[in-house]
């Protein structure tokens, strides 16, 4: 008999509450969770008896959490109480712009990093298969520096959780139980560059134990500057097999994404890891504010197919949140999302439930996120190289993890 996959929900309505604190999404965090509860998604039906669906509400990290990755005097003045350091201390650490402070600031990013890291441990310790967790993904945040709207960087220390985790021993993964260590593989799904997970793990992925691969947008002037956020270039020295970028042009389709998942399966099979950590950004989707993309939810090369596939595969999976600038369509994908983690897949036609939120789900009040009419710029040219430049990188990963 086959044992039901297990999967946890991390959320709590005082979760929601600080998540939905923070100026750049405001409220989000309150709309996707009621969405996903009208769904009635974590009470599966008896026809998906294969899956098991728990809620886990999340404590906060505590200060010493966050100095597993971030510096002490970024914690510091992140945390600080009363908040609002000096102005200088706010410049040197990104604390103003797009990351100034704001009331409950302290408890948002204990909040996040404490959410992220207990869907990380139940993972690691064995208690489930898939963890989701939508109000992590803060991917941008650097050690000792706020930036894109992220304060704490929960998925580097939900990595960082999951690296020191045991291999789950499967035959398909490693077939001769001959691994030591974990092998945790990070995707980014999200339209901006991952560059706080890279530059976290950069440079430390020869031991084979974390991989980075971002697929984002990329061109002059779009958030974030980053020289990484480029094809990789495999003649260069500092090239780092572990640390991977896919850059995609304006547009990006369903279409471009059926043609690059080529690439992410490719990676995958070679580095077959124990666990992944999706960051599941839906600023891609059509029509997102801060987006570039006309990217959407359904049919072959849309977001749900993508995240199935991974679902799919034999790693335990931690689906994390990320960017998003229209509410309605990121909680209608993170709840299609939670959908297919809980095996009880919605049709993206489905009817938006009466609830307490319905409304901002017109006209459609329906499921979707359709693509809208802007041309995909992506050219059979350039996913063209974009595959012929992956094929030699899986080579190098190759070698470099048969070392
Ligand atoms: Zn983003």
């Amino acid at each position: 008999m086959v044992e039901p996959r297990r999967i946890t929900y991390v959320a709590s309505e005082k979760l929601a509450k600080t998540s939905s604190l923070l100026p750049s999404n405001r409220n989000r965090s309150t709309f996707v969770h009621a969405l996903i509860t009208a769904f009635d998604l974590l009470r599966p039906s008896p026809s998906a008896a294969s899956r098991v669906v728990s809620l886990l509400r999340p404590s906060p990290a505590s200060e010493s959490d966050l100095t597993a990755y971030h510096d002490r005097c970024y914690v510091d003045a992140l945390l600080a109480d009363p908040p609002g350091p000096d102005r200088t201390t706010c410049n040197e650490f990104g604390l103003e712009g797009d990351c100034a402070f704001f009331p409950g600031l302290r408890e948002y990013a204990l909040g996040v990093a404490g959410a992220s890291m207990a869907a990380a441990r139940e993972l690691a310790e064995g208690r489930c298969d898939i963890a989701i967790c939508w109000d992590g993904g803060r991917h941008h945040a650097h050690k000792s520096l706020a930036s894109g709207f992220c304060y704490v960087n929960d998925c580097v220390l939900a990595l960082l959780v999951l690296r020191r985790a045991s291999p789950a021993p499967s035959p398909s993964l490693d077939p001769g139980n001959v691994r030591k260590k974990s092998r945790v593989m990070y995707l980014d799904l999200d339209v901006h560059y991952g560059d706080g997970v890279a530059a976290a793990f950069r440079g430390a992925g020869a031991r084979g134990q974390v991989l980075t691969l971002s697929i984002h947008h990329a061109a002059l002037g779009f958030f974030p500057a980053s020289e990484h956020a480029v094809l990789p270039d495999i003649s260069s020295a500092a090239f780092d097999p572990f640390a991977l970028s896919l850059p995609l042009h304006a547009g990006a389709s369903c279409a471009t994404f059926a043609r690059v998942w080529r690439t992410v399966d490719r990676v995958l099979e070679a580095f077959a890891p124990d666990y992944i950590v999706l960051q599941c950004g839906v600023d891609g989707l059509a029509e997102d504010p801060l987006g570039a993309w006309n990217w959407s939810l359904g049919g072959e090369g849309g977001l749900a197919w993508c995240v199935q596939r991974v679902l799919d595969s034999p790693a335990k999976v931690l689906l994390l949140g990320g960017g998003g600038y229209s509410l309605p369509n990121t909680a209608r994908a993170w709840a299609l999302l939670t959908s297919l983690a809980c095996g009880v897949p919605l049709s993206p036609d489905t009817p938006i439930p009466n609830h307490a939120g319905f409304t901002v789900y017109a006209p459609s009040f329906t499921l979707d996120v359709p693509p809208s009419n802007v041309r995909d710029e992506n050219t059979e040219d350039y996913l063209t190289e974009v595959d012929a430049i992956f094929e030699r990188v899986v080579e190098i990963l190759r070698t470099r993890l048969a070392l």
